[in-house]
């Protein structure tokens, strides 16, 4: 089996004038792409051959590991910025991040600030943890939340690729233009949903309601 590189959720002007369709393409056709062929290179003809991405992520090591976690983060960041996006979230969802984080501001601030302040080349994310709560955290080069037992729910990209075309150094500017512009909260709101109906479906939740 070879992974597949998803095709986009937009087109790739869809993002202007926040995302430049140069930089977007770029990103997917060159970076995205490199990542799923890097993988499929180096898992052909062996037992991870006919893996899915997220048993690749969290059973293998080194470079099978690092591509596998580049080609899933590539997809769940396309999905997780759109056009007219951004701003602040309403419905239960503004309620959920203001239970956690204190209010809607207070999650956008530190969300700016790990992604702002990531050294070198990496992820920002807002992740659920295995009780239900969220939080903002940052990872390195390729790392992935689930090998953390997180879930993730959104993310932004600071590596130096996703950015540099548009904003140069400026990587704050790219930062509040995504926060502004291109969050993606329904993608959140229907992360949080999956999760959901994967506990209520689930066989121990099920076991412990009878
Ligand atoms: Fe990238």
């Amino acid at each position: 089996m070879t992974i597949e590189l998803p095709v986009l959720p937009y087109p790739k002007d869809a993002l202007e004038p926040y995302i430049s369709e140069q930089t977007l393409g770029f990103h997917y056709d060159k970076h995205h792409r490199a990542y799923v062929d890097k993988l499929n290179k180096a898992i052909r003809g062996t037992e991870n051959d006919g893996k899915d991405l997220e048993t690749l992520i969290l059973t293998s090591q080194g470079d099978v590991y690092r591509n596998a976690a580049q080609a899933w983060n590539h997809t769940f960041y396309w999905n997780s910025l759109k056009p007219g996006g951004g701003g602040e979230p309403t419905g239960d969802l503004a309620v959920l991040l203001k239970q956690e984080f204190g209010s809607v501001q207070k999650f956008r601030a530190q969300l700016a600030e790990i992604a702002k302040g990531e050294f070198g080349s990496g992820w920002a994310w807002l992740v659920m943890n295995a009780q239900g709560h969220l939080a903002v955290i940052n990872s390195d080069n390729a790392d992935n939340p689930l090998r953390m037992k997180l879930t993730p729910l959104v993310t932004i990209d600071v590596w130096e690729h996703a950015y540099y075309l548009d904003y140069q150094n400026k990587r704050e500017a790219y930062v509040e233009a995504i926060l502004d512009h291109l969050l993606n909260w329904d993608f959140i709101a229907a992360n949080i949903a999956t999760i959901i109906r994967s506990q209520v479906t689930s066989p121990m939740r099920q076991a412990a309601h009878r």
